[in-house]
């Protein structure tokens, strides 16, 4: 079994957190003159550092102990402290599988962490006998794994086969788990202590301007994780705001349904347009499609406006497309019946 704390940064093992006033004395009641907060107001108390009452509801939905979950700032903040915890500058390195989430690209690059890349097979699959030879010349420390796959919307095929041979940490980025008709590894944490599981409330949650994500993993991760986060990560209002949505998980229920709905209704649109040369399978909120000219299907879309992710740059002629409202994916597929009559 791997041993957590050989694989945190010696300063972070070090280190003595901020111990902020509404750490140290966390009841709600009393007359606060210990954070120098103004008393007038509605937003002037400071926030809870550690969210208990949010993780008290995510815990029984999700059925993991509150000391196993983390509240960032978005999946931004979750994968960033992660880096920072465990990956030293120049001297570590993280393994990820393209194409996938650039964001990973992006917050290694600020850390200066060097970036292995091996690509995902024609399925996009993680390709394990690739890995295996890899493995056995480099250490990478840690690894994400996207799964579902943004862009490609596909579900990895063979993460235990993966964590079988990786002797490291694994982030796990669930963001669109809640499409997907395959189960979360959130099952199977308590067997894995060197893996994160990452979660959003940005996609099936409905709130992507709230910027909240969730990671879920072995207290001793989960506490480093507090231990390098900004105190007060996550704002007063958008506590609120949190709160109220976990009160009504069944809302999103409902919403997944209709996008899965839509979904559905899209895809069995685009299979009769002959502009569309391939859809790739999703477990996710969007569809990758592959079509003969990608730039200029996009740049055609964006004169309506209708504005779709063109991932040419990654996956040649693909453009990915989110599952929005129904009377959007009409619009969307006559427009794209137009263009293909032009071509
Ligand atoms: C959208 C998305 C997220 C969510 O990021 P937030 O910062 O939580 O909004 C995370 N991972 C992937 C792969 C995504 O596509």
């Amino acid at each position: 079994m791997i041993e957590i704390q050989n694989f945190i940064k010696e300063n972070v093992k070090n280190l003595i957190p901020y111990s902020s006033a509404r750490s140290e004395f966390n009841g709600n009641e009393g007359i606060f003159l210990d954070a120098n907060e103004n008393p007038y107001g509605i937003y002037n108390r400071y926030p809870d550092p550690y969210q208990k009452n949010i993780k008290k509801k995510i815990s029984q939905l999700k059925q993991i102990p509150e000391n196993h979950i983390f509240l960032g700032n978005g999946s931004d903040e979750v994968l960033d402290v992660l880096m920072r915890i465990f990956l030293q500058p120049k001297q570590d390195s993280l393994l990820i599988f393209p194409p996938t989430y650039g964001m990973y690209d992006v917050l290694a690059n600020i850390n200066q962490i060097d970036i292995h890349k091996i690509s995902l097979n024609s399925d996009f699959q993680l390709p394990i006998e690739e890995i295996k030879n890899f493995l056995e010349v480099h250490k990478p420390k840690m690894a994400i794994l996207c799964n579902p796959n943004n862009p490609t919307g596909n579900s990895l095929d063979n993460i235990i086969e993966f964590l079988n041979i990786f002797e490291g940490i694994v982030v796990i980025d669930e963001a669109y788990i809640d499409f997907s008709q395959k189960p979360s590894f959130l099952n199977q944490l308590s067997n894995y202590p060197n893996v994160i599981v990452s979660q959003t409330f940005s996609k099936a949650w409905g709130l992507a301007g709230v910027r909240v994500g969730m990671a879920f993993a072995h207290p001793v991760i989960i506490q480093y994780m507090n231990a390098v986060k900004y105190p007060y990560n996550i704002s007063l209002p958008n506590q609120k705001i949190l709160e109220k949505a976990l009160d009504n998980p069944q809302k999103v229920q409902k919403k997944i349904h209709k996008i899965l709905e839509n979904r559905k209704f899209l895809i069995s649109k685009l299979s009769h347009l002959p502009i569309i040369q391939k859809i790739y399978p999703t477990d996710a909120n969007f569809i990758l499609v592959k079509v003969e000219n990608a730039n200029f299907i996009y740049k055609s879309l964006l004169e309506i406006p209708i504005i779709v992710r063109n991932r040419h740059s990654q996956i040649p002629n693909t453009l990915r497309i989110t599952i929005g409202k129904k009377s959007e994916l009409k619009i969307l597929v006559q427009k794209l019946k137009e263009i293909s009559k032009n071509l």
